[in-house]
């Protein structure tokens, strides 16, 4: 069957049709009893495999171009869940430096406790991958575009290393999203995302998926259920309903995040920015070659002291200072009095996050809007010059 385009796969790809009213809305079935007789699953929804569950995996697998997918109660649900299947007591794992930093945190405090060692490196930096390379190495883990400071890794890079040793190579795709970056394209085993995020795209549902190989699932299946990050119904159908739109919303958002970026760069009272759609961005050619849109997150530095870069969120009018991402609403936050409050002045210091760092997360606002409200943001705060 020819390809579909993404918009198409995101109102139809998995689509249910109920059977007995042959309505166009997967129904929302909450039972949590399924008869087992005569049927050919047990349906429960720890299993992950209830009706909702199931259409909405089939959605993202689609989407994803992986094989399967699995949905699961938030990001970390997903990402633990594929962590714990693929190590096992003696194992080493190789990590991005810049992960998440809820990722990063159960790293630290969980892989110890089952005997897992871990390296974090320059992911970027092919030698800095294989210096840390050890006979017992299972993984490959990274984050692309990364947080906050929108660095990129080269995807197939990454595989290739992992590939060459029979190991998984897995990325967190939540900041790209599935519209503008696919990473099972460029040869990478394991998808993963919070779908609270791009995915669910309203700021109102907490969700993560898992997307893969059949056979990579069931590992991950396995664990799972033990786990027990599974969603309910309900949220099952929120995010499908989420997701007929996450083509539309998130070309919107990269458009915007594109314009934002432009008239930030031009802006003498503003120092830095960074997003990998604009040809200053030290990887803009590695962007072109394996997203097909930057996204809707960017961040910049102002030319300005502490207090004054706290004023200017003070002024701002439409984008609000919250933390998270991915919504329709625009917002804006200090990463380091927020996702990266729990690394030492000094670590953030080394990793490049100043503390006068913006982090913002655009929206599907009119972007002369968007402009405008920073723009007026700015004329109230002293620069220096
Ligand atoms: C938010 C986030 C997570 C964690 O997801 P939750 O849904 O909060 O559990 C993981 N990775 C990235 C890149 C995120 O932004």
């Amino acid at each position: 069957m020819k390809k579909k385009s993404k918009a198409t796969d995101c109102v139809h790809a998995g689509k249910f049709i109920d059977p007995i009213t042959k309505g166009m809305v997967t129904p929302i079935y909450p039972s949590t009893s399924y008869d087992y007789i005569n049927t050919e699953i047990q349906a429960y929804p720890r299993y992950f495999n209830t009706p909702n569950q199931k259409v909405v995996s089939e959605k993202l697998a689609i989407l994803e171009h992986g094989e399967t997918a699995m949905v699961l109660s938030s990001g970390m649900a997903a990402i633990s869940t594929v962590l714990f299947a693929l190590l096992r007591n003696g194992d080493h794992a190789i990590f991005q430096k810049d992960l998440y930093g809820g990722t990063y945190h159960a790293i630290l405090v969980e892989m110890e406790k089952f005997g897992i060692s871990y390296s974090f490196v320059d992911i970027n930096n092919e030698n800095s991958i294989l210096e840390e390379f050890k006979s017992n190495t299972r993984l490959i883990y990274c984050e692309t575009p990364s947080n906050p400071l929108m660095k990129l890794t080269d995807l197939k890079m990454v595989s290739a290393i992992a590939k060459d040793s029979n190991i998984a190579s897995v990325v967190d795709n939540t900041f790209a999203s599935p519209i503008n970056q696919n990473p099972i394209d460029f040869g990478c085993d394991v998808v993963i995302h919070s779908g609270t995020k791009y995915l669910g795209g309203h700021s109102d549902i907490c969700c993560g998926a898992i997307i893969s190989s059949h056979e990579l699932m069931k590992l991950f299946w396995g664990t799972a259920i033990h786990f027990g990050g599974s969603l309910n119904a309900e949220t099952c159908s929120l995010l499908e309903r989420s997701l007929k739109t996450l083509a539309l919303r998130v070309e919107k958002q990269s458009q915007n995040a594109l314009e934002i970026s432009k008239y930030l760069e031009k802006n003498t009272l503003i120092k830095k920015v960074n997003y990998p759609g604009l040809p200053s961005h030290p990887q803009y050619d590695l962007a072109m070659n394996q997203m097909s849109g930057y996204g809707g997150m960017l961040s910049f530095e102002l030319n300005a002291n502490i207090n004054e870069v706290d004023k200017f969120l003070e002024n701002l009018k439409i984008f609000h200072t919250a933390m998270s991402l991915g919504g329709v609403d625009s917002i804006i936050s200090t990463p380091a009095k927020t996702s990266h409050s729990k690394m030492t002045a000094r670590q953030r210091e080394e990793a490049g996050i100043s503390d006068k760092l913006l982090r913002a997360s655009i929206g599907i606002e009119d972007s002369r809007d968007l402009i405008e409200d920073i723009d007026q943001a700015l004329s109230r705060i002293k620069v220096l010059v």
